[in-house]
């Protein structure tokens, strides 16, 4: 499948010179059909999701079977780090550019703030052969389609910046896919996300003009690279930065502005994808989206109980990837980003503008949790208020999205209020306790995932050759292991009585510190009612009662793959709504679930 290379091309690169795009056709499908529409998305383009549903030619356009009059279809060459190394040209082999889309008169005013470009780029992912699909096909599958579709919607309706997925179609053509788990390789029909940015430009775009380089070990311009780097650059700060644009006659001001900007909007997205308990799994530099907002949904995970070192991608074995390390791998990509601008962003400009990066994160992070906490005055202490939350959450095995979401039903302790200060706090821990694990739960968390004979043996390595020990690529996966381990030793001492008991002395422990806060909130205060009033608004605002758990888009996937796609219907109509209480609105966490892990892309 290995489209032939040009042999004046230098070795590495292969299709393209002095460009960073190919004209391509997506594939059409056999028999397209929709699974589903999200009609909010399809409005952006002015489309109506209900004519478009009906319409027998729908399905032929939004999969790029049918190319739409004036679409210029084409698919982006990118390159990028993937776990860490430079990976040369990887992208993109799956998804093709069927054009840009005007954005229709009479929309929100604040739309065109976040999309100033005026235009939306539309992309089929999973259309087909590019020149970039190296060995692969090109195509996606029913479940990969899924997930980034419920997904997309999902992050929008939280309020994280994502790009969009407007539609998804399957089909009766077909490929050949080794399914991990279950290890047959399985036929699975062809499908396909529409998928709606400003841009899909990302960090990776920017790394193409490594690509000589590494590969060749050339130095200095060739090929133009050095020109298409301008041109890439301008085209971005023109389209989706205008302000800096404007602000920055100095070319090397500009650059350096608006690199600061990709920082700053970096470092509020992953603190709100810390927030929310969401991790992207694959945060490779080429996942990162040159505008700050979520880009790729592969084998990404929602939280269910609080893990830190929460892992949802299937072959990210150093934990590389996990929950905890989000913010600090943004920082890295980050600098990747800053050396692949370079020279137009001299570099020691660059390393100032990161040197601001950890406190931004961190004050993003913890405006964002003191809404979750209801807390509207800033103290110093707060900090520690929110490591010992989530401590807690963590040692007790607590729901991460509905321990948040019951924190707001925690009055805060004003005059008059019926019960003494323990009855409530006694109330409180109750509550709280239905988030917990149980005993059985918390032990199939911490079971080690490594056969115990295996971990010793690589322990006693370790132990005697301290050098070998570095070199053990799963050095994190042993601690994290024996942390599961130690843990798990604790719990087979204790019954489930006696860990219950536990919990509850740990919730009420951190519930009495958290209402000797709120009172202080109420200093001050004439009128507590309203000021309780404005805090849970707030609360049920940013702490979102249903989130798109592994098992709710697993549940949708396997409908739809035996023909019935009315769960992915359903399940957008909830995650539409994320805050809301409404009845038949619930996607329930899993009866008596354990340490949930996504299911990879794989496809
Ligand atoms: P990801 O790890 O999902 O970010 O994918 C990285 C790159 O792998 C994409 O940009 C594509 O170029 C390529 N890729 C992923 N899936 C396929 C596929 N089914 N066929 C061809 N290329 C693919
Ligand atoms: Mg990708
Ligand atoms: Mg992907």
């Amino acid at each position: 499948r290995r489209l032939p290379l040009d042999p004046s091309e230098e070795p590495g690169a292969r299709q393209v010179k002095g460009a960073c795009f190919s004209r391509v056709r997506p594939q059409p499908l056999t028999g397209p059909r929709f699974v589903a529409v999200s009609h909010d998305a399809l409005a952006l383009l002015g489309l109506s999701g209900e004519g478009v549903a009906n319409d027998p030619l729908g399905p032929e356009y939004l999969s790029g079977s049918k190319l739409m009059p004036g679409s210029e279809s084409a698919a982006h060459c990118y390159c990028g780090h993937q776990f860490g190394q430079f990976a040369g040209q990887l992208g993109d082999g799956a998804a093709c550019y069927l054009g840009e889309v005007k954005v229709p008169p009479g929309q929100d005013p604040e739309l065109l703030r976040e999309n100033p470009s005026g235009r939306w780029e539309i992309q089929v992912k999973g259309a087909g052969l590019t020149p970039y699909s190296r060995q692969a096909d090109g195509r996606k599958v029913l479940r990969s389609s899924i997930r980034e579709f419920l997904c997309s919607e999902a992050m929008f309706f939280l309020g994280v910046p994502t790009t969009r997925a407007g539609s998804v179609v399957t089909s009766d053509s077909k490929v050949i896919r080794d399914v991990y788990y279950s290890g047959r390789p399985r036929h699975e029909r062809c499908s396909v996300v529409l998928r709606i940015a400003p841009t899909f430009l990302r960090f990776g775009s920017f790394e193409i003009f490594k690509q000589a380089d590494e590969f060749t070990g050339r130095q200095g311009p060739s090929h133009g690279r050095d020109e298409i780097r301008r041109q890439m650059m301008d085209y971005v700060i023109e389209m989706f930065y205008p302000e800096i644009q404007q602000n920055h006659p100095d070319r090397v001001e500009r650059n350096v502005a608006f690199f600061r900007e990709v920082m700053l909007r970096t470092a509020r997205l992953v603190a709100q994808w810390q927030c929310v308990g969401f991790c992207h799994g694959v945060l490779n530099t080429d996942n990162m989206s040159i505008l700050g907002v979520t880009l790729d949904y592969g084998p990404y995970g929602f939280m269910d109980r609080f893990d830190p070192e929460f892992i949802c991608n299937a072959s990210d074995n150093s934990g590389r990837y996990s929950y905890q390390a989000q913010p600090a791998i943004c920082r890295w990509n980050l600098v990747k980003l800053a050396e692949a601008l370079a020279p137009e962003l001299p570099p020691a400009r660059a390393e100032a503008v990161m040197d601001e990066y950890l406190d931004l994160y961190n004050g993003f992070y913890l405006e964002n949790m003191r809404k979750k906490l209801g807390l509207q005055k800033e103290e110093p202490e707060d900090e520690i208020l929110i490591t010992e939350l989530l401590q807690t959450m963590h040692d007790t095995g607590a729901d991460f999205t509905n321990t948040f979401r019951s924190l707001s039903q925690i009055s805060c302790p004003a005059e008059g209020e019926g019960g003494g200060e323990e009855e409530l706090v006694k109330k409180a821990t109750e509550l709280l306790l239905e988030q917990c694990a149980s005993l059985e739960e918390l032990k199939a968390a911490n079971k080690p995932t490594m056969d115990p004979r295996e971990l010793a043996m690589l322990l006693s390595m370790a132990q005697s050759n301290p050098a070998l020990f570095q070199m053990i690529s799963d050095r994190m996966t042993i601690s994290r292991q024996l942390d599961k381990l130690s843990r798990l030793k604790d719990l087979m001492e204790t019954g489930q009585e006696e860990l219950k008991t536990k919990q509850a002395e740990e919730w009420t422990c951190w519930i009495a510190r958290y209402r000797k806060r709120l009172a202080r909130e109420l200093e001050g205060q004439s009128d507590v009612q309203a000021v309780q009033e404005e805090r849970v608004r707030v609360m049920e605002g940013t702490n979102p009662r249903v989130v798109l758990r592994n098992y709710i888009a697993q549940n949708a996937i396997e409908a739809a793959e035996s023909g019935d796609f009315s769960e992915v219907q359903r399940v957008l109509k909830v995650l539409e709504k994320p805050f809301s209480s409404q009845p038949g609105l619930e996607l329930p966490a899993r009866v008596g679930g354990g340490g949930a892990t996504g299911q990879g892309e794989r496809d």
